[in-house]
């Protein structure tokens, strides 16, 4: 689904992604694991075309990933994206955060109770709770919103940043249960950050290792075993 070449990126001197190669298949779940700092969040941004490489290019579904303009919001729009911590704009509430877009693209009205319903019925959320405030609801129950509204456009491609960092275990434990299920129906490209390997071997196909803005290894969990 992605095939990047070369790609690097670096904010001022800092160099947080070097020249990196990479493969992520289309319908699999790949993890990148590795230590706070080590580029994952960049990455994550580079394939949505948040961030800019600085070297080399990146191939969405076969074509260059455009620069802008109507083309990439295209593409965005096939990309769903939740940031770490959920990145819910407080002042609305969870259904409002999760149609935003649709009601942007101005679908109809039964369309978005209809894709919301399908949502809810998916993440196992209560609807009284998607009409509260991002601050009125559990950590749980907002890295759900931050997961429906990342689906509400029927994307190809999922990308989450850390969906379960910051809750507590039982919360947690519940949730990647929910999410591995919810990988297994929807069969997408999803891409999945976190710095927990049981995290990763629970919910990745294939797992990317990465330190210091470098990949390091990329295999299944058994591969990565077999090495040293
Ligand atoms: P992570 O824990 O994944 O590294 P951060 O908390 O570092 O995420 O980053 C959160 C946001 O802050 C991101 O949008 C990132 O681009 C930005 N950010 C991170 N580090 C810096 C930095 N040194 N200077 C400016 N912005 C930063
Ligand atoms: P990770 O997600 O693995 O924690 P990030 O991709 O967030 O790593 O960050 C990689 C490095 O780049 C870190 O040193 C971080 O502080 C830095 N960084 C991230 N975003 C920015 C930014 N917008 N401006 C400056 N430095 C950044």
């Amino acid at each position: 689904m992605f095939i990047l070449e070369g790609v690097s990126k670096r904010y001022g001197a800092l160099q947080a992604l070097h020249p990196l190669s990479l493969t992520l298949p289309k319908g699999a779940t790949t993890v990148l694991i590795g230590p706070s700092g080590c580029g994952k969040s960049t990455l994550l941004r580079l394939l949505n075309g948040l961030a800019k490489p600085d070297t080399g290019r990146i191939l969405f579904d076969g074509q260059p990933l455009p620069e802008d303009g109507d083309a990439l919001l295209a593409v965005r729009q096939r990309v769903g994206y939740a940031l770490q911590g959920g990145g819910l704009f407080p002042h609305l509430t969870g259904a409002q955060n999760v149609t935003l877009m649709a009601r942007h693209l101005r679908w109809p009205e039964a369309r978005i109770r209809e894709r919301q319903g399908v949502l809810m019925d998916l993440t196992r959320f209560p609807a009284d709770a998607l009409e509260r405030f991002p601050g009125q609801l559990s950590g749980g129950q907002r890295q759900r919103v931050a997961l429906m509204r990342a689906l509400m456009l029927d994307p190809d491609v999922l990308l989450l940043d850390e969906p379960l960092g910051a809750l507590d275990p039982l919360v947690r434990h519940d949730l990647q249960a929910d999410l591995r299920g919810i990988f297994e129906r929807l069969k997408k490209t999803v891409v999945l950050v976190t710095h927990d390997l049981a995290e990763a071997a629970w919910l990745g196909d294939g797992i990317v290792l990465m330190r210091d803005g470098q990949v390091v290894q990329q295999g299944t969990l058994e591969d990565l075993e077999a090495r040293p």
